[in-house]
């Protein structure tokens, strides 16, 4: 049975979690329409904790041939069905099947076919109150699912019932994710999933899923001490950094605006492992800021109405959050437009980061 990653999105993040509380009454299928190349449910995780390109969107579960991610929790509400305040968004459980072309199609159907009747079960939901996307708001959506929807539907019934290991992994993973999280709060680091994936690269951990072993294996090497190879940062007062778009909270545990992150700031003091920031006047962690070098070499990238430019293979998404189709890439197109950290291509007239292109 698929793991379950419980990997909830931040109370911050106000358009992927609004925070309605809810009683689900129905369950809501989705296909993520996205047939790229690891689209999986972890990208898909990390795609709204980035704010989903700054759409106002958010589910409950991502499931892949693999494995779950949980994104909220099923007593709050998502923005998933397209019906405003209507039943669908306001009290149903968003879940999104991945179609990413390599992954298992099949095997991803059968997993949510597993968490839905595991759902139904825990939440007292009848199989009539499993509906599609298509029910609320005459979306074509699960596309791949829609001509073939009494076959899921019976898939439900038949599947595997298992329930004493599966909810067991569930509760190993929330205790020992807990544990973890609460370790990190109380040292007043950030906790969420992309800064625990950061330390866990940082102490040797490779793969980080946020795994029940990985966490009691990050936790025990976090007590410990300080990771080995990791150089200690050595910023000077007066010198340009580069706050992190990565970067979560304040070294004082607020919330830092997204509007904030993603620009240079001077340094008016250092203090042990925090730096404090001259324009926002704001004590952030050292490993949130990078050095100018980083900063003024993206500023330098200059391009120029009329240039032909290559958008990189390793490009994932447009400026504005779609991810990029795979004919795209490797491709050569005109620059139309330039803006900030933005170049508008022609041909495909979508805007792409400078850091994409080449
Ligand atoms: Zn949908």
């Amino acid at each position: 049975m698929p793991e379950i990653i419980k990997d909830f999105l931040p109370r911050s993040l106000k358009n992927q979690r609004p925070g309605n509380p809810m009683t689900p009454k129905y369950i809501t299928v989705h296909n993520t329409a996205n047939s790229s190349k690891g689209a999986d449910a972890e990208m898909h995780s990390r795609y709204l904790h980035n704010g989903a390109g700054g759409r106002v969107v958010g589910w409950h579960l991502t499931v892949d041939d693999k494995e779950i991610y949980q994104h909220l929790p099923t007593d709050e509400n998502g923005w998933h069905a397209g019906d405003g305040n209507g039943d669908g968004n306001m009290s149903s459980i968003g879940i999104e099947i991945c179609e990413n072309s390599d992954g298992d199609f099949d095997k991803a159907v059968k997993n949510a076919q597993w968490l839905v009747k595991k759902l139904m079960k825990e939440h007292n939901i009848s199989i009539n109150n499993v509906v599609p996307h298509k029910h609320w708001s005459g979306k074509n959506c699960p596309r791949l699912m829609l001509g073939n929807w009494n076959e899921f539907i019976e898939g439900i019934k038949g599947a595997s019932e298992t329930v004493d290991a599966p909810s067991q992994q569930v509760d190993s993973e929330t205790v020992t994710n807990g544990s973890i999280v609460d370790y990190l709060n109380s040292i007043n680091k950030d906790a969420s999933f992309s800064n625990r994936a950061k330390l866990a690269k940082q102490y040797g951990i490779k793969g980080y899923k946020g795994t029940a072993s990985q966490n009691t294996e990050l936790l025990n090497k976090l007590k410990k001490g300080k990771p080995v190879s990791k150089p200690s940062k050595s910023i000077k007062v007066g010198s340009k950094v580069y706050l992190s778009k990565s970067a979560s909270k304040y070294a004082t545990g607020e919330n830092i605006p997204s509007s904030i992150k993603g620009k240079s700031y001077t340094v008016q003091q250092v203090k042990g492992n925090k730096v404090l920031l001259k324009e926002i006047y704001s004590w952030v962690y050292k490993s949130d800021v990078g050095g100018s070098g980083k900063s003024s070499k993206q500023k330098s990238k200059s391009f120029s109405p009329g240039q032909k430019v290559t958008v990189k293979k390793s490009a994932s998404k447009f400026a504005t959050g779609e991810s990029i189709a795979s004919f795209v890439k490797g491709n050569s197109y005109t620059v139309k437009q330039v803006k900030s950290d933005r170049v508008l291509l022609g041909g495909i007239m979508s805007w792409v980061r400078k850091k994409d292109v080449y």
